[in-house]
């Protein structure tokens, strides 16, 4: 069943120098129980669409048009408290910055058993044997329940967020680069874990990161982002496969191994487009080494393909381009 979908949803921020439209007219749903990998590099947006959906854009950005439907009830009308009472408890967040989050001045049991408790009837006793079990499952010893946020490391302090996160088996998480405080190793097995558990009562995630390799272990969709616009969305194994979109082409260039070495994002050459400025046609075309005068002039429209959809002009040359970018020198 779809848990969440978003319509035609733009979002802008107000700035000194003018609006940005960070996010322009996304389309996007989620069934129960999918992993969807949202990736793109810097500054195309990513953070924005999600904090859009959990309502916690910062002061100067609004949703400008469109519609959030979570279980079919559209989240851009709820009232500040209502939308309190979904986070956490049906839509959860992870976040980089969530690790400031802990209150230095009490243990980080209490502060879970806290939290459990201000969402659900439940007993002291379980709420902290249900501490122990999320320590457990992110690989945290349940002695160290008892200790302050300062007794922690960085990737301490991630992993409690994480069983924070996952403490009333939110309908979906939405993590934002959860696990790049962590090493490699133990990135992909909390991921498994995080996966496994949601498995078990068919939660979703929206899994946001700049690293191909982590979508590829650990997420059954993938929607690319760049400059503001998702270019490109599908079956993870079908997009790595056989990418529709030169910039999921380039991405897939910059991960030569999916599980082995990486290079960065950054060897596509060239930067974003800025978003101040309105833009004209296709917004990869100046980077694309396939760009054509066309993608200057109009933009592309949307092609559906089984499962999935991207834009660009050269849509019916895919096959061919696909060939050409993979033996690009990134
Ligand atoms: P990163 O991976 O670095 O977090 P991102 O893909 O999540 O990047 P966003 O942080 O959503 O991208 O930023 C999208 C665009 O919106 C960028 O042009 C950014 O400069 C701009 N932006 C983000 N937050 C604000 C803000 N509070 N005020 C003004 N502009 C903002």
């Amino acid at each position: 069943m779809k848990l969440l979908e978003l319509n035609n949803v733009s979002i802008d921020y107000k700035t000194i120098e003018g609006n940005i439209r960070a996010v322009d007219k996304i389309c996007l749903s989620i069934e129960d129980g999918e992993i969807l990998g949202l990736v793109g590099e810097s500054g195309c947006g990513k953070t924005t669409l999600i904090k859009s959906i959990i309502g916690l854009l910062p002061q100067n950005g609004t949703v400008a048009e469109g519609e959030i439907f979570f279980e079919n009830e559209n989240l851009l009308k709820l009232t500040k408290d209502e939308m309190r009472k979904k986070r956490w408890k049906d839509i959860s967040m992870i976040t980089q910055s969530a690790m400031n989050s802990l209150n230095p001045v009490y243990k980080i049991s209490w502060q879970i058993v806290e939290a459990i408790q201000a969402h659900k009837e439940i007993s002291k006793e379980d709420a902290y044997k249900r501490a122990e079990e999320l320590f457990e499952l992110v690989g945290l010893e349940k002695g160290r329940l008892n200790d302050y946020p300062h007794q922690y490391s960085g990737g301490m302090k991630q992993r409690a967020i994480i069983a924070m996160a996952l403490a009333l088996n939110p309908k979906i998480i939405i993590a934002d680069e959860p696990t790049t405080a962590l090493d490699v190793i133990v990135q992909s097995q909390i991921l498994e874990r995080i996966n496994k558990l949601l498995e078990n009562y068919q939660g979703s995630m929206i899994l946001v990161t700049h690293d191909m390799s982590v979508i590829a272990q650990t997420c059954t969709k993938v929607a690319v982002m760049y400059g503001g616009k998702i270019v490109e969305y599908g079956e993870v194994n079908q997009v790595f496969k056989e990418p529709n979109h030169p910039y999921t082409m380039g991405l897939k260039n910059a991960f030569p191994s999916l599980v082995g070495e990486k290079n960065d994002l950054i060897s596509i050459p060239g930067i974003p487009p800025n978003l101040l400025n309105e833009i004209k046609g296709c917004r990869f075309k100046d980077r694309c080494p396939f760009s054509i005068e066309k993608c200057s002039q109009e933009n592309p429209k949307k092609t559906n393909i089984e499962e999935g959809f991207f834009y660009c002009h050269r849509e019916e040359e895919r096959e061919k381009l696909r060939v050409l970018a993979s033996k690009q020198e990134t």
